[in-house]
C-alpha cells in the first residue's frame, strides 16, 4: 500500500442521504460521526478537502414541487436550504474532532455561515481548514453534483470524489441485478454514451471539459477514501481515457 496521498486538493461530494441509514430521513448521529471521521483521515494525511453536500435526505426539489404543487424554482431554494443544514452538521462533527472547519454558502445566510467566495475558500484551504460547501450553486434547477463539478473546477481540485453507498459504477443496478459488473476504470465519453448513472450529465461535462478525474467509492466502506487518496485502485475511476 502506498503512504504518499497522491493529491494536494479534493472536492468530496457527499449525497444527503449518507447522513442517515439507507431509506431514512434528516441526519443521524452514527452517520454524522462515519463522514466526520472518513475526512478527518484524509485531513490528517495533509490534503485540503473542500466538500460539497446534498439534501436529499430532508428533500430534493423536483418531488417536493410535484407533491406540493408549487414551482419548482421554490423547491430547489427550500433543497437549497437543506443543504445548509447538512452542511451545519457536518461543521459540528468535525469540530469535534478537532479539525479547523468553515462552512461557505452559495445562499448568503450571514448569520449563519460564511458566504461562498472563491478566494477565502482557497485561503481556508490552503490553511488546512475543511470547506464545506452549502446550498449548491444557489441556482435552482441544477442538483448539487453539477455543483461539486463546478466547484472543482474554480478551487482545482485535482479530484472529484463522489462518495456513494455502492462500491462504484456498475454496467447495471446491482441493487436488483446480482450480475452487475463494477468498472474499475470508465470514460467520461463511455459514461455519457451509455448513461451510465455516475453524477448528472452537467457534472461529467464539466469534468470532461477541465479533465478533472472523477472517483465513485464506497462511503459505507470503512477506510476507502483515504486509500484512494493514497493511490489504491478503489472504486470506479472516470477520467478521459479508460
Ligand atoms: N439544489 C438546487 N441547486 C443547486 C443544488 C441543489 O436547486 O445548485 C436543490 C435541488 O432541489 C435538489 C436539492 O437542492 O434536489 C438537494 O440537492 P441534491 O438533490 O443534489 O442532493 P443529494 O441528492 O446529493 O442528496
Amino acid at each position: 500500500m502506498h503512504e504518499k496521498a497522491q493529491y494536494r486538493r479534493v472536492l468530496l461530494k457527499i449525497s444527503g442521504e449518507g447522513f442517515c441509514p439507507p431509506g431514512g430521513f434528516g441526519i443521524h448521529r452514527t452517520e454524522l460521526d462515519r463522514i466526520a471521521g472518513e475526512i478527518n483521515d484524509v485531513v490528517n494525511l495533509g490534503v485540503q478537502v473542500a466538500v460539497v453536500v446534498g439534501g436529499g435526505n430532508f428533500m430534493r426539489g423536483a418531488r417536493f414541487a410535484s407533491e406540493l404543487g408549487i414551482d419548482l424554482a421554490t423547491a430547489d431554494y427550500m433543497g437549497m436550504l437543506a443543504t445548509v443544514q447538512n452542511a451545519l452538521a457536518l461543521q459540528e462533527g468535525l469540530e469535534r474532532l478537532e479539525q479547523s472547519v468553515r462552512v461557505q454558502s452559495a445562499l448568503s445566510i450571514s448569520r449563519v455561515c460564511e458566504s461562498f467566495i472563491r478566494r477565502r475558500c482557497i485561503r481556508h484551504l490552503d490553511k488546512g481548514r475543511v470547506v464545506i460547501l452549502a446550498a449548491g450553486t444557489g441556482n435552482p434547477h441544477v442538483t448539487t453534483d453539477s455543483c461539486a463539478a463546478l466547484r472543482a473546477a474554480e478551487l482545482n481540485a485535482e479530484i472529484l470524489l463522489k462518495a456513494t453507498k455502492v462500491d462504484g459504477v456498475y454496467d447495471a443496478d446491482p441493487k436488483t441485478n446480482p450480475d452487475a459488473k463494477l468498472y474499475e476504470r470508465v470514460s467520461f465519453n463511455e459514461v455519457i454514451d451509455q448513461r451510465l448513472r455516475v453524477m448528472d450529465v452537467s457534472a461529467i461535462d464539466v469534468c470532461q471539459q477541465h479533465d478533472i478525474p472523477i472517483t465513485v467509492f464506497n462511503l459505507f466502506k470503512p477506510g476507502t477514501m483515504r486509500r484512494v487518496i493514497l493511490g489504491d485502485h478503489l472504486g470506479t475511476r472516470v477520467c478521459s481515457s479508460a
